[in-house]
């Protein structure tokens, strides 16, 4: 077996010590005799599973009682529409645009009511977050929109926007656990777990209690209600049992290493390897303005296409994948989340000058 650094955007690296431990559970979890994966949505050992991943989520976010933490499926892409169907009372919400994901949380709130377009960065392809200190924020807004740590553009909000007093409802699937936050200056936080946390099909969605009401949008689906899930503790329908439980042994492993704050440290370390590499390298330069850059998502870019596909390939063969950025930038993108260790980001660097002296620039 050999185990490559894998620096894909999502689904993602996940903690080895995680996958090792959940392969030696496969066949016989903790003496019931069958997997996670065959057991009953309904059995006490599952309830068991549910109820301490969201007990240890809880302890690591320090999520105040008035919280509610809901385990859902459909992706992050549900979120765009489940969003303005139970939040959108008076139709208006404003929506800071800063890369792709916000702007089809946009497009998609805008099937509901007047959504509206208060920022934007895409006149420099997204490559910094805009001033949010003081925006026209509409009056009558449900609430203001962000993507937190934008996944394909590698900017992150190091300060969350002035909203003036209206709900803050924030996409932070690639930067979620990744360092300590507030959540009480949130009405809701979301993020999908295939960037930052687990396996693939899964959205944890953290909302103040007072938000979750039957006062939907007329013609809202049943299934589309907060309510109903948080009515339900997760389990109104079959959920997502073994991502629910690989979750859970992730924050475990999160409580372990020390929590959050010891990951933002460890995250700081590793970005602060591959951004100063960058800023002196005379061959390969990051995209994004300083200020704003994601301690998750790292791209960058060579200046020739030919070049950068040079470097994806021989990077691969190197046991170092998915580099290669995403489909609508070019260029590469290292994805360097919770799970990815600091060695990982160092034999990326190495690589890179190794790359660099080759190509005698
Ligand atoms: C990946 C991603 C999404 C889309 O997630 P799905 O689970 O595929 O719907 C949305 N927002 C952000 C910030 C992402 O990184």
């Amino acid at each position: 077996m050999s185990r490559v650094y894998n620096f894909s955007a999502g689904p993602a690296v996940l903690p080895e010590e995680v996958l090792k431990e959940a392969a030696t559970e496969m066949l016989d979890y903790q003496g019931t005799g069958m997997s996670v994966m065959e057991m009953s949505h309904r059995s006490k050992v599952f309830e068991g599973i549910l109820n301490e991943a969201e007990q240890d989520l809880r302890d690591l976010m320090g999520i105040p009682d008035n919280y509610r933490v809901l385990f859902l499926q459909g992706g992050a892409h549900l979120q765009f529409a489940m969003i303005p169907m139970n939040l959108m009372k008076n139709r208006v919400a404003d929506y800071i645009v800063t890369g792709q994901w916000a702007k089809k949380a946009f497009n998609e709130a805008a099937i509901y009511g007047k959504a509206n377009k208060i920022a934007s960065s895409e006149d420099e392809t997204f490559s910094y977050i805009p001033d949010c200190s003081d925006l026209p924020i509409s009056p009558d807004a449900d609430y203001v929109y962000i993507c937190e740590n934008n996944t394909i553009y590698g900017t992150k909000f190091h300060t969350l926007p002035n909203t003036k007093g209206k709900l803050l409802v924030s996409d932070v699937s690639s930067c979620f656990l990744s360092e300590p936050v507030d959540v009480t200056k949130y009405g809701l936080l979301y993020g999908g777990v295939q960037k930052n946390i687990g396996p693939a099909g899964m959205v944890i969605a953290i909302i103040r209690e007072d938000l979750i009401t039957e006062d939907t949008l007329p013609g809202t689906p049943t299934y589309m209600k907060y309510k109903i899930h948080a009515d339900a503790n997760s389990l109104y329908n079959t959920p997502n049992a073994y991502c629910i439980y690989m979750c859970g042994k992730v924050f475990k492993w999160l409580k372990k290493m020390g929590g959050l704050e010891v990951m933002k440290a460890r995250n700081e370390e590793k970005a602060a390897v591959l951004y100063d590499f960058l800023d002196e390298s005379r061959l390969f330069k990051g995209t994004v303005r300083k200020e704003d850059r994601s301690l998750m998502n790292v791209p960058f870019v060579t200046g020739s296409t030919e070049l950068d596909a040079e470097f994806v390939k021989a990077a691969t063969e190197a046991g170092l994948v998915n580099l290669k950025g995403h489909r609508s930038v070019g260029g590469m993108r290292a994805s360097i989340y919770n799970a990815m260790p600091l060695e990982g980001v160092k034999a990326l660097v190495e690589f890179m000058k190794k790359f660099e002296e080759e190509h005698h620039v």
